[in-house]
Order: C-alpha cells, then structure tokens, then sequence
C-alpha cells in the first residue's frame, strides 16, 4: 500500500464550505429598514426558519409572513452541513426507542412520511439541490459495532422498516473499502440533498409564495407589548402577531433555552472530482450516504460531480461554549480526517482535497430537537438537532405551525413534543463534564465499544453528548 501524507493532500485544499462556494448562491434580499407589520414573524434564515416560512403560506395563503435573517440565508449549518435528509426524528431508531418506546412506530411513520413530504416539495417548486433518495449504508468496521447493529435491525424489522442487513462482500460490493466487515442499508430513511441548494431553493419558494424575507437583520430583542410582539432589529422593528424561532445553536431570543444547547463544532473535507476510473474502483452505483458506527463515527457521500464529502469523528466543545468564526477551521482534525480517509479507501491515494470547513451544532441532552411556547403561546421554537436536522426541521416547522394554532394535533400530543431535554449544568462543570464525556467516548471505541462508568452513569440519567 501507499503511504499517503495527509498534508500533501489537503495542501491545495480551500478553507471554506463546498457548499457555500458555488455560482448558485443568490444575491441578498434587502436589510429591514423602518417599521413593519406581520401575521408571523419567523426569525432565523436556516431550513427551520425557511420551512416554516413556506408551510405557514402553504397553510393559509392569506398570511402576512416576514423571515429574518441575521447574516445570509442558509450561511450557517443550514449551507454547509453533510447533506443527508434522513427520515428519523429521534437522532436513530435506539435513542428513539430507549427515550419514547411506546411512540417509536408513530416517530417512524411520521418521519418517513416527512422525508415523503420533502422529496414532493423539492419537485413542487422545481428546486435544483441533487435530491436522491438512496438511502444510507450504515457500515461496520469492528466486530463490536456488528453487534450493536442487530439490535436497530431487529427493531425496524419488527417496525416493518427496510434495513437490509449485508455482509462483508456484499457491502463492500456496494462501497468498496477493506475496513468494512459488514453492514445494513436503510432503504428508505434518507435522502441526499445539496443543502446549500436546498436553502436557497426554499427561499425561492417563500418569495414565490409572498414571504417577506429580510436578511442581515439581526433581532436584537423581543419586546411583548401584549398586544403584539415588537421584533427589534438594528434599523426597524416588525411588529407580529406570531412568532417562530428557529435560530439554531445562536444566541436564543428565549433566555430558558441558553440552559439546554451547547455548541459543538463538526468538521468536513470535500476532495475532487474522481475520475471515471477512481470511481469505478470504488463502485458505489446505488449512491448511498455512508455512515461508520463507532461512537466518533465517520460520513461520506458523493456528490452530483463525483466528489466524496467526508465528515465527522471530532464532535469539539470549546470550553466555554463560545461560537467564534475561528472555530470553523481545526487543521488537527483535519489531518486526522485526510488520515482516515485514505485508511477508508486506499485506491484514491492520488486523490487532493479542495475544501475545508467547520460548522457549529445545536446539540442537547436528548440528541434531537425540542419545542415548546413561551408568550401566552404566542411565540414557538424549535431547536436542538443535534446534528441530524436537515430533514427534521421540517418537522419541528410544523410542531411550531400547530402549537401557534392552538389546536392539538397527532405531532402535538406526542410525549417528545411535550417533554424537554435535561438541562446542561453551569460552566465550568459544563466544560468539564463534556471533555469527560468526550475522552470516555474516545475510550470506548478503542476498547470494544465498552462504556465507562461515566458513560453508563450519563446513560441512566438519560443524558448525553453527541454531534
Ligand atoms: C458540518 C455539519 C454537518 C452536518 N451534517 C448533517 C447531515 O448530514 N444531516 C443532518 O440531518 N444534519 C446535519 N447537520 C446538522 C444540520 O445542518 C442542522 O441540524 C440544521 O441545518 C439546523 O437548521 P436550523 O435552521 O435549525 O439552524 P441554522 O442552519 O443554524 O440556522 C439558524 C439561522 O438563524 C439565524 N439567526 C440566529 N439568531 C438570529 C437572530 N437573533 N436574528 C436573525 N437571525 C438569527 C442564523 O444566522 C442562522 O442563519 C450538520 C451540521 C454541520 C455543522
């Protein structure tokens, strides 16, 4: 085999997100200068905000709806994030039968029926984002791992959800790798999207549909007159009815939710295109997004140009739980992500990487999003992905839409829409307990997946750290 230096690899490589740097981005819709009014004020410009947007026209087309945006429509994870669409709505089947087992078929059915709902959407409006569904490859690479893979199978069997279990030549006869010793495919729950697209076609849409977007305009403040709601932004305010937040892992309107999200930087490379014969030697026909299944697990995919997309491992907290511009490159992980890259497929030794980039999470205790009202239920949000949003958000869209309604739905009488996570304790134990959190993950993969007594006390307490 080839020794392949990382360095030279990345040496070319931009420090940008892939997504973001493309010809198709839009130029910006107008700042908000003066006073307006609204129906419903939706803050935040990532598939949160931009999906609940359009569903509220959707809804009632006689809706007055403003979006704000406090930098550039889908500049933050929204625009530069894996681009797998997946069907779940509890971060995986197991944390969703470990935390609500007796809704589990129901978060099934309705997730797969959400992804159903966002592959019409695209084609509805027509929008150019590479949507496939082909679903993901959920790879094995030690003995251990194939062990806790028979029991997500077992249980979307008895779901009745596809998960095709594959052996080590049959997977590797789907993505050629020497570190695979097995696997499953999960047929249905997952989708390949251009999320920079993505973004910018719902916002196309919004406008087709008479969303009044505003972008670099920041809500500085809520204030509740009672008789509405006053957005304060630098140089106007909307006064709303309704409000719907779906600012992410940013600075929350709502000062309760500061308690429950942390933010934890993830990291991806984007190589070159490959070459018809560096393709073949890999195979991938069927176009999967690919997972591994340690805990720092890895995900890859191609593009619609036939570049890899490679992502994840270090989940990073930075101690104190500050979100800074300089956080969105770690030429440590970096390095270690080129590493295991040529680990993972030893035949593209030649390939270079032309892009580099971070992206901050909204990660809570429960790993997927919470929601709830605040204001006489006059203001709903959404937050809390935990890394796995681009096809929940459109879910969580529509918790906020039912709850400002005010009438109960099947999604609104759900346990998980009712119930929040655990807080996270004040800093400096925040920080301390997450880098613990963080090393005794590191350990179990080195040792067979076993958990640490940390661990398995976080698991009992129902809490946890993931990306
Ligand atoms: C590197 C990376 C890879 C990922 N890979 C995947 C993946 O493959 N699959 C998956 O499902 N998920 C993935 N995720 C997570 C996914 O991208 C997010 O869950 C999802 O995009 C969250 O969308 P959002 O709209 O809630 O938040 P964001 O995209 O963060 O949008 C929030 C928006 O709100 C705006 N905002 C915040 N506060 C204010 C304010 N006061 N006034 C005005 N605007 C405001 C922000 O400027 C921002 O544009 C990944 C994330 C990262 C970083």
């Amino acid at each position: 085999m080839r020794f392949v230096d990382p360095l030279k690899a990345l040496a070319d490589a931009e420090r940008k997100p892939y997504w973001l740097d493309s010809p198709a981005k839009p130029e910006p819709q107008p700042r908000l200068f003066g006073n307006t009014t609204a129906d419903l004020a939706v803050v935040g410009g990532g598939f949160s905000g931009l999906w609940t947007a359009l569903m509220a026209k959707e809804r009632d087309p006689s809706l007055d709806v403003v979006l704000l945006e406090g930098r550039r429509i889908g500049w933050a994870a929204s625009g530069r994030n894996g681009g797998f669409a997946m069907a779940t709505l509890t971060h995986g089947i197991a944390n969703g039968l470990e935390r609500w087992p007796e809704e589990v078929a129901t978060l099934e059915r309705l997730g797969l029926a959400n992804l159903d709902e966002i592959g019409e959407t695209v084609a509805r409006y027509d929008i150019d984002c590479g949507y496939e569904r082909t679903g993901e490859l959920n790879v094995a690479t030690e003995p251990w791992q194939l062990e806790e893979m028979r029991e997500s199978v077992q249980i979307a069997h008895e779901l009745g959800i596809r998960f095709d279990v594959l052996d080590a030549d049959q997977i590797r006869a789907e993505v050629n790798s020497p570190t695979y010793i097995g696997g499953f495919w999960e047929r249905d729950g997952c989708a390949m999207v251009d999320p920079a697209r993505l973004a910018w076609g719902l916002r196309q849409a919004c406008l087709s549909v008479g969303v009044r977007i505003y972008e670099r305009t920041p809500v500085r403040n809520i204030k509740d007159t009672q008789a509405s709601m006053d957005l304060l932004t630098p140089h106007g305010t909307v006064r709303a009815a309704r409000v719907a937040l779906g600012t992410g892992v940013f600075q929350p309107l709502l000062r309760r939710l500061k308690h429950f999200l942390v933010p934890v930087y993830d990291y991806a490379l984007m190589t070159e295109p490959l070459s018809a014969e560096q393709l073949a030697s890999v195979g991938w026909h069927n176009r999967q997004g690919v997972g591994d299944s340690a805990n720092q697990f890895h995900y890859y995919r191609l593009t619609a140009d036939n570049r890899i997309l490679w992502g994840g491992y270090d989940a990073v907290y930075y101690n104190g739980g500050k979100i800074k511009p300089e956080y969105e490159q770690r030429d440590e992980t970096f390095v270690k992500l080129a590493g295991h890259f040529a680990t993972t497929f030893p035949q593209l030794s030649e390939l270079r990487f032309t892009h580099r980039w971070g992206g901050v999470i909204d990660t809570c205790s429960r790993f997927s999003a919470f929601y709830g009202q605040s204001h006489g239920g006059r203001l709903a949000y959404a937050v809390g992905y935990t890394g796995m949003g681009v096809g929940a958000t459109r879910f969580g869209a529509n918790v906020m839409l039912d709850l400002l309604n005010g009438e109960p739905t099947e999604r609104t009488e759900l346990r998980m829409v009712k119930e929040k996570p655990l807080p996270f304790p004040p800093e400096p134990v925040r920080s301390a307990g997450i880098q613990m959190t963080r090393w005794s993950i590191a350990q179990a993969d080195l040792h067979q997946g076993r958990r640490n007594l940390w661990l398995r006390t976080l698991d009992r307490m129902g809490l946890g750290f993931d990306s």
